[in-house]
């Protein structure tokens, strides 16, 4: 069972934390009672959201696929608010809708440095900071993790690397008492989400073409995906390591 304010005096850090994945993330960890650092390369939006998530909500600009915007903002946060004892490694990029032989090199190459580049510096960044005292890492994978989607190579591809690096990072932080997860979301209602929409298609018509594929009929809300994370991150989980949950109404991954 995860504790009401299980995450009490804690600092939570949420990568991509203005999306719409991410924030609602970040308000499960508030409402949990952890210090939260919004984090995303749109300072604005970040901060924007930071602000509507009330007190216990910072705004930090990161890069994540910048190595050096990691260790600037996880020194602020360090000196701002607190010690790191979880990360969420939620930033995510996906350009939809392009044949295989069709996707630009720099375009894969973008998709790796965010999805991926961006999951092992973090886990990396993270596991430096939490080695001496213990913590929890989730990265925020995909369905397409696991499954093909002939239109989105690189993405899959990128979020499939981020179920090894969980792995391995687990594997690697396990001495240090640092947890490493992750949840694999299926398609949930959010900006990135819409993104696939072309055409005549209005988005009531895509996201009940979805529905039919869960075995459920429904889709998972930004809510059930946090409510998996905190699951994860909450230290009364504690023997649960390198694992990953799917969040996606049934639609069974690699099935
Ligand atoms: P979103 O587009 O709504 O939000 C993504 C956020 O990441 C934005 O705030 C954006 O500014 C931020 N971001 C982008 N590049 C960044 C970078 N380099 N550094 C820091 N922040 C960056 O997307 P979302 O739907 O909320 O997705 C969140 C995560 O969930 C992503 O990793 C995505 O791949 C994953 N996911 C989403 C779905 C879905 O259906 N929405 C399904 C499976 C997995």
């Amino acid at each position: 069972m995860t504790g009401a304010r299980s995450f009490s005096g804690l600092t939570v850090i949420v990568t991509g934390g203005a999306g719409g994945l991410g924030r609602a993330i970040a308000s499960a960890f508030v409402a949990a009672g952890g210090q939260v650092v919004v984090a995303d390369v749109d300072a604005e939006a970040a901060r924007a959201a930071a602000d509507d998530l009330g007190e216990a909500a910072r705004p930090v600009q990161l890069d994540v696929s910048d190595e050096a915007s990691w260790i600037s903002a996880l020194d602020e946060v360090e000196k701002r608010i607190g010690k790191l004892d979880v990360l969420v490694n939620n930033a995510g990029i996906y350009a939809p809708n392009i044949k295989f032989e069709e996707m630009p090199i720099d375009l894969w190459r973008r998709h790796f440095a965010v999805n991926s580049d961006g999951v092992f510096l973090g886990c990396k960044h993270g596991i430096l900071r939490m080695k001496q005292r213990g913590g929890a890492i989730v990265n925020i994978g995909s369905a397409f993790s696991i499954t093909a989607n002939p239109l989105g190579s690189a993405y899959c591809a990128s979020k499939a690397a981020v179920l090894m690096t969980t792995r391995t990072a687990a594997a690697s932080a396990g001495p240090y008492n640092v947890r490493v997860n992750a949840v694999l979301p299926g398609a949930v209602p959010t900006p990135m989400l819409m993104g696939n929409v072309t055409g005549d298609t209005s988005e009531a018509d895509y996201l009940a073409a979805l529905e039919e594929l869960s075995p459920l009929g429904r889709l998972a809300q930004p809510q059930d995906v946090a409510r998996a994370v905190v699951f994860l991150a909450d230290a009364a989980n504690g023997v649960i390591t390198g694992s990953y949950l799917s969040v996606d109404g049934g639609n069974m991954p690699g099935a």
